[in-house]
């Protein structure tokens, strides 16, 4: 059975974690695992930006990967960056074993809306999926609907679905994502 990790990055909810990894299960055939021991974020943090560089905290979480596992998947509430963009959602090696992806921008509060915690569960395990797919390879899709779409607000996440088109998921079969 491949095992996919999760490290929280910095302070994050458990239960943000655990329905992570429900349905990452539900949606992949792979189990997930929550590590009991967490990274710190704060040597990823830029003053300037007070955002905290994703490149960094993926090099970090790759580092040391937790025991035997398929992929690394990182989550953080911290707000991601890098230096040629405003923001990240999340950031993968592509065609390797370790992404991050961060809940900060998922929020609707961040917009000014009430918390909608079933919608930040479903915006953060497009993420994740989406996150996923580039360590298996996949670029991003033209498919708007597809989950490897590229996203630069959270209107675009809502509009995807949590699926690779049938496409994506070809591409994806030999590789048993
Ligand atoms: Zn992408
Ligand atoms: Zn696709």
């Amino acid at each position: 059975m491949r095992i996919i990790s999760l490290v929280a990055i910095g302070q994050v909810d458990r239960a943000l974690l655990e329905t992570l990894a429900e349905g990452l299960t539900r949606r992949l055939r792979v189990a997930c695992s929550i590590q009991p021991e967490g990274l710190e974020v704060e040597f990823a943090y830029n003053a300037t930006r007070r955002q905290y560089h994703s490149t960094e905290i993926l090099g970090r979480l790759l580092e040391q990967p937790p025991g035997e596992c398929w992929k690394v998947l990182g989550v953080t509430e911290a707000d991601l960056y890098i230096p040629i963009l405003t923001f990240v959602f999340g950031e993968a090696q592509v065609s390797d074993g370790g992404a991050v992806v961060s809940a900060h921008r998922l929020r609707q509060e961040l917009y000014g809306f009430p918390a909608d915690l079933d919608l930040l569960h479903e915006r953060l395990l497009k993420e994740a999926l989406h996150e996923l797919g580039h360590t298996c390879g996949l670029r991003h899709c033209a498919d708007y609907l597809c989950v490897m779409s590229a996203s630069y607000g959270v209107e675009r996440i809502d509009l995807k679905r949590a699926e690779f088109c049938p496409a994506c998921a070809q591409a994806l079969s030999g590789k048993d994502l």
